[in-house]
């Protein structure tokens, strides 16, 4: 799988081709925006990881040229913490997933994974499943035995990280990321509130439960027998 990794910051740029490379992806760096369309013209990228603030040419005009052009390759697209805006416009343009900075390496691979899935044609719909709690991450459709159960948006994106990771322990900073234009600093309760709704919701009165507290460090989601 080759990647092309498109971010000005040259440390943060290092770190991403770093992490792609360990986890076995062939990648390419590429440093300005208006670069992209060459390294598109001579590889075959999987997909593309591109920041929104770039020299040259954003990269929502990168995105806009791709599309544009019927280069139909994943693009995830890493965008500013308070840039909704952008958020909306790189959907709209044509991105597959975003990301808020600060990111964690681990969401990213995860995040990369479902895009080179859905890019190969590997799994048909983008869902997962826990016990009988299966969450529908295009449709932001989640049901538990069945049942339909709704959400807001943001106890879908905190669902959401708790699902990706099912299985693993997450901090409180780390599910407070998953939140989309959410200060952290000095809200740490504000997870906690988070996680009771989405209790109360999918488990309250249902067996097995599935989101565990983990004390001193967070939660996890996980079906335990
Ligand atoms: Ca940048």
């Amino acid at each position: 799988m080759r990647v092309l990794v498109v971010e000005d910051e040259p440390d943060l740029n290092r770190l991403l081709t770093k992490t792609l490379t360990r986890e076995g992806y062939a990648v390419d760096a590429c440093l300005r925006g208006d670069d992209v369309a060459d390294y598109l013209r001579l590889a075959q990228y999987d997909a593309v990881v591109l920041d929104v603030l770039l020299p040259g040419q954003s990269g929502l005009e990168v995105l806009r040229g791709m599309r544009g052009r019927g280069d139909r390759t994943p693009v995830l697209l890493l965008t500013a913490l308070d840039g909704i805006s952008d958020r909306v416009k790189g959907l709209d343009a044509g991105a597959d997933d975003y990301l808020v900075k600060p990111f964690s390496f681990d969401e990213l691979l995860a995040r990369l994974r479902v895009l080179l899935r859905r890019g190969t044609g590997g799994a048909a719909t983008n869902q997962a499943s826990v016990a009988d709690l299966t969450v529908d991450f295009d449709a932001h459709r989640v049901t538990r035995g069945g049942e339909v159960i709704s959400l807001t948006s943001r106890e879908f994106a905190v669902l959401e990280c708790l699902v990706r990771n099912a299985g693993k322990v997450l901090t409180r900073d780390r599910i407070g990321q998953s939140i989309w234009n959410y200060d952290y600093e000095g809200e740490s309760n504000v997870v906690d509130v988070y996680i009771r709704c989405l209790r109360k919701k999918l488990d309250d009165g249902r067996t097995p439960k599935l989101i565990h507290t983990v004390r001193g460090t967070g939660y996890v989601l996980e079906e335990r027998s």
